[in-house]
């Protein structure tokens, strides 16, 4: 596919190299139509943001480290749209704490989970689970066919790494008793909401970050990562992410009232 070139110099350069790097993973039938749309509404969130990870969303990864140092079974489960944009990233952080990967789609056909298991084993993956009959398993009280999975993997996870998940499956998953770490800009979604640990991030930004705080907290006993997941509290911190949104808005308006002319992600240190 012939790729748009993107001018180092707009503003907006990382995020349409995300873009593009979709697309192209629309023409390879990894990614959905709905996929894009939504990556759509997370990249609005990001704006909101400011395209930056923040204090807040570190703090859920220290958790979210701690939880998979501590895991017996810890799986990260990938779709279309995780795999496109950060192959690479999740086979180092399955690779640093021992995680299975698991391919699980909402909109499933054999075709795209062969496609999304060559992605995968291309960037380095030795193993991959879910890929048509090996998801022979079922989760209750899904009514998507996201309620297949692989008795080698989620079926039998107790924690579960989620990019990108939605509601139903989160809920189903932590009323088996999972440990769920969701990844979502959007710190009002079902998702966000229903995880044990929801970092509101770019998955993009969140992967290699997280992969930095396991390669720290991995020399950790295991009563002090204990203390630091007791610590944590998920509706506090979804709840402080919200207000970093409203602050920041706040002082872009007041900012905009003032006749300044720069736009939202120009303020990035706002
Ligand atoms: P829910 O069912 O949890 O309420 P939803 O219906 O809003 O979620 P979906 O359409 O299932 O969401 O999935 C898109 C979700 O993924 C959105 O919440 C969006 O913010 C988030 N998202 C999209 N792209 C990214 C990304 N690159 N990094 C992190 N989150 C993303």
């Amino acid at each position: 596919m012939k790729q748009t070139r993107i001018s180092p110099k707009h503003p907006r350069a990382e995020s349409l190299r995300i873009r593009e790097r979709l697309v192209e993973q629309f023409s390879n039938g990894v990614v959905t139509a709905a996929g894009l749309l939504a990556h759509g509404r997370g990249e609005a969130f990001d704006y909101l943001l400011g395209e930056k990870t923040s204090p807040i969303a570190l703090k859920a990864m220290k958790a979210a480290a701690a939880l998979l140092l501590t895991a017996e079974h810890p799986v990260i489960s990938v779709n279309g749209n995780a795999a496109g944009l950060a192959a690479e990233d999740i086979i180092k952080l399955a690779k640093q704490v021992d995680a299975k990967i698991e391919v699980n789609l909402f909109h499933r056909s054999l075709d795209r989970e062969k496609a999304l298991e060559k992605l995968l084993k291309h960037a380095g993956a030795t193993q991959v689970l879910g890929v048509g009959e090996a998801s022979s398993a079922t989760i209750p009280e899904i009514a998507s066919d996201r309620r297949r999975v692989d008795p080698r993997g989620i079926l039998i996870a107790d924690v579960v790494l989620v990019p990108l998940e939605d509601g139903d499956r989160a809920e189903a998953l932590v009323k088996m008793g999972k440990r769920v770490i969701a990844i979502d800009l959007n710190p009002l979604s079902r998702t966000a909401k229903f995880a044990s640990v929801t970092i509101v991030d770019n998955i993009v930004r969140a992967f290699p970050s997280l992969t930095r705080i396991v390669e720290k907290l991995r020399t950790e006993d295991k009563k002090r990562l204990k203390k630091l997941l007791d610590q944590f509290d998920n509706g506090r911190n979804l709840s402080e992410a919200i207000e970093m949104i409203e602050k920041r808005l706040e002082h872009l308006a007041q900012k905009s009232q003032k006749g300044s002319h720069l736009t939202v992600l120009e303020e990035q240190d706002a």
